[in-house]
């Protein structure tokens, strides 16, 4: 057997995903992309801002000695100091280039948290639903999941997170604008998420981080804002990258900051950036580095994201869907007509439609629509929409 009975147990769990994605691929040769409604990929489609391209074209012709060289593995420090101005402002906190570090987008930074602060047998909590890789990437480095449920509109529910908070805990990661859900975490909610952890780790004499992943943090919609997790807990550890808000997933670069006051900062700075190096990341793509540090004002233009939303959001609401509306992001979680997610989704795909079954977040009865598509897709998915729920309700 090539591969390890861990590597198949992996492709098994993720099989979801995957399964749509082949699925996706059969019925647009079968039938023509035009005619398959495929919301099934995270792929941001919003174009890059046109100041990305100016910018991208002055950096690849930079002909300066050094420019392709290995540098510090945390990144170039004047490139952090870019992105701590504009977090410093986002985070209502003083954060300086030393208290950061530039990673391969939010999926490597997630990876170096872990490496630096997992010992084997350590649990880190995650909210279902949530983004699927969090479970690959604790188990990478010796963590083991503690799934904790929500409430009905995705909020955070203390009573479940104070329950399942123990000695072993070591963080709790928080995804707020929320994929598949939508939801943003209110202040007060995030203050309470702060004491209970701070209750905790005096009571269990460790330290709970808290690990912020707000890839989505720009991509919100009706004035709703992402409030700082800096303010409400010290021991917080902010992930993100420029995969949404710049629309450059394929780029591969991210960034992570820890509050400046996080306990025995030098120390987990230290590992994090070792973690970068020996993860086989070395660095954070030395050309993307410089050109995002010129863009920290620049976003894709959200108004693109917020109009799909709108657009699927009747469509779903007309074909009697129930479903809390987005606050963020680029999915819609709604549930589905019948509890058997996975049987929806399939007489969704009778229709053309593609979708996730929400079994593939951690919960079941559900499904994630991914609205990162042409207008065009989403207008002509109504009638199918439509039909899948009379079938399943008949
Ligand atoms: N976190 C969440 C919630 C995501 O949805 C994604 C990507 O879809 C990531 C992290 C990884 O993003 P990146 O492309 O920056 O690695």
């Amino acid at each position: 057997m090539p591969v390890s009975d861990k590597m198949k147990s992996y492709a098994e769990k993720s099989s979801w995903i995957r399964k749509m994605f082949e699925e996706g691929a059969k019925m647009k040769a079968e039938h023509g992309a035009e005619n398959v409604f495929d919301f099934s990929l995270g792929n941001p489609d919003a174009p890059p801002p046109e100041e990305f391209n100016k910018v991208i074209l002055e950096a690849v012709t930079d002909t300066s000695p050094g420019v392709h060289s290995y540098m510090p593995n945390g990144g170039y420090p004047w490139v952090r100091e870019a992105i701590a101005a504009r977090m410093s402002a986002e985070q209502q906190t003083d954060i300086s280039h030393g208290d950061m570090l530039m990673t391969c987008g939010a999926a490597g930074g997630l990876n170096v948290v872990m490496k630096a602060i997992l010992n084997p047998g350590d649990e880190v909590i995650v909210l279902a639903p949530y983004f699927v890789e969090y479970g690959f990437y604790i188990d990478n480095h010796g963590g083991v999941t503690r799934v904790v449920s929500t409430d009905n509109n995705f909020n955070l529910d203390f009573e479940a997170i104070d329950r399942a908070v123990c000695e072993k805990t070591k963080a709790i990661i928080i995804n707020s604008p929320n994929n598949p859900s939508g939801q943003i975490y209110p202040e007060g909610d995030l203050d309470r998420l702060g004491q209970l952890l701070r209750d905790k780790s005096a009571a269990h004499n460790t330290t709970i981080f808290m690990i912020a992943d707000e890839p989505y943090r720009k991509i919100t919609f009706d004035n709703h804002a992402v409030p700082p997790v800096f303010k409400s807990y010290t021991d917080a550890i902010v992930v993100s990258s420029y995969s949404k808000d710049l629309s450059l997933p394929g780029e591969r670069i991210g960034y992570l900051a820890v509050h400046p006051d996080i306990k025995d900062k030098q120390q987990l700075l230290d590992a994090m950036t070792l973690a970068n190096r020996i993860l086989g990341f070395v660095n954070a793509p030395a050309l993307m580095q410089r050109v995002v540090a010129e863009l920290q004002d620049a976003t894709v233009d959200t108004s693109i994201y917020a109009r799909r939303k709108e657009l699927i959001c009747n469509i779903l609401r007309d074909a009697g869907f129930h479903f809390t509306e987005p606050k963020g992001a680029f999915y819609v979680f709604p549930e589905t007509p019948i509890k058997d997610d996975v049987k929806f989704v399939a007489l969704l795909q009778n229709e053309r439609i593609l979708a996730v079954p929400g079994s593939g977040f951690g919960a079941p009865g559900y499904m994630r629509i991914a609205f990162c598509v042409p207008d065009k897709v989403i207008e002509n998915s109504a009638e199918g929409f439509k039909n899948a729920v009379k079938k399943a309700t008949r």
